[in-house]
């Protein structure tokens, strides 16, 4: 029995997907006529309470669009140290916009509204001009955290008292609002625009939306046409993140209990220093000395369990669609009895 624990975009459309993108009436989209597509973004600016949407292929370019269209050379984005569009977006910010970085050490990921406060630039010609915050909730490297609304209002207020825009890297959102109860429509009036990935927890094989107004998604529209993002028939896809977003989102306090439940077994094991608070589908933590990513990796791997490596002490479990109870009891087994620190021969 594999276990994939990589990530959450491992999981592959079921049947009932599948037949549902199959049945997808199609057009050009570039011509606006794709009527899933057209249904796909009305549903996601209905659901935030913002005007309109923009369909994409991934969340690097929905996260690209959203920088470059609030935007200027010249400017400056700030975001946490560990955040994705810093770490794993090829510098985008500097490469697509034009724009400077600065970031924050947060803790578990997060940011404090007092710190972005304290991290705007004054007006100096030789400084950049701070004009956009990004937050991504969940966190990724932070360990899957989440952010309360309260601490997202009080950045958005920051924000606004400011001038800045204020983006939401919101690549597992939904893996946050199962746990928070919080609505999609208190998130979307606090954000000037927000990305959500279909790709990962709610199980789409590809595809990310973008939300705001509409003079903002006008914009966005053009972009995504330079970055080479303007799809045709793209229906077939966006059918499934119309499943997803429809049947998925519930779910996915299956994926962050589990997610939990191995925290609580890696917790209580001799070879474990440490283990981030796991507080959605994410789980990280840090081998003890003498036992690194590699090994440990690889002891998982002869038993047909695989996850990655994430930062040079550090594994990174990920529960999602694709998991199953049986798998979640095997993964527990191995952890909790199979292993040891013994088992290294330290
Ligand atoms: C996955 C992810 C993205 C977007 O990734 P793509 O692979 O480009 O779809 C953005 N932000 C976060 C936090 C992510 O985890």
């Amino acid at each position: 029995m594999k276990i994939n624990l990589i990530s959450d975009t491992v999981t592959k459309p079921t049947q009932e997907m599948l037949a549902f993108m199959f049945n997808a009436e199609v057009g050009d989209d570039v011509f606006k006529e794709d009527p899933t597509v057209n249904k796909l973004e009305a549903h996601a600016a209905d659901l935030f309470g913002k005007e309109a949407a923009l369909y994409c292929p991934s969340g690097t370019m929905t996260n690209q669009i959203a920088i470059k269209t609030h935007t200027q050379p010249l400017d400056e984005m700030i975001c946490e140290v560990d955040s994705h569009v810093f770490q794993y977006e090829n510098g985008g910010y500097a490469f697509n916009s034009g724009i400077a970085v600065n970031t924050i050490q947060g803790k578990y990921g997060k940011l404090e509204a007092d710190q972005v406060k304290k991290a705007i630039k004054l007006d100096y010609d030789w400084l950049p001009n701070s004009k956009i915050v990004v937050v991504e909730n969940t966190c990724n490297k932070g360990g899957g955290s989440i952010y309360t609304l309260e601490e997202l209002n009080a950045i958005g207020k920051v924000c606004q008292g400011n001038q800045l825009k204020y983006h939401l890297d919101g690549a597992r959102l939904f893996n946050a609002l199962v746990e928070t109860g919080d609505s999609t429509a208190a998130i979307g009036s606090t954000f000037d625009s927000i990305s959500i990935c279909l790709s990962k927890g709610l199980g789409a094989p590809v595809g990310s939306l973008l939300v705001g107004d509409v003079g903002f998604i006008k914009r966005a529209r053009k972009f995504r046409k330079v970055m080479g993002g303007g799809m045709r028939q793209a229906g077939y896809i966006a059918a499934a993140g119309l499943y997803a977003l429809e049947n998925n989102i519930d779910r996915l306090k299956v994926d962050n209990d589990r997610a939990k439940a191995i925290g609580s077994v890696l917790d209580q094991s001799n070879y474990v220093a440490a283990v981030k608070p796991v507080q959605s589908n994410i789980v990280i933590f840090d081998l003890i000395e003498g036992i690194t990513p590699a090994m440990f990796l690889e002891k998982l791997a002869a038993l047909e369990i695989h996850a990655s490596a994430f930062g040079p002490q550090s594994i990174r479990f990920v529960t999602h669609l694709d998991i199953s109870a049986l798998m979640i009891e095997r993964l527990m087994e191995v952890l909790s009895t199979e292993i040891s620190s013994d088992s290294f021969h330290l």
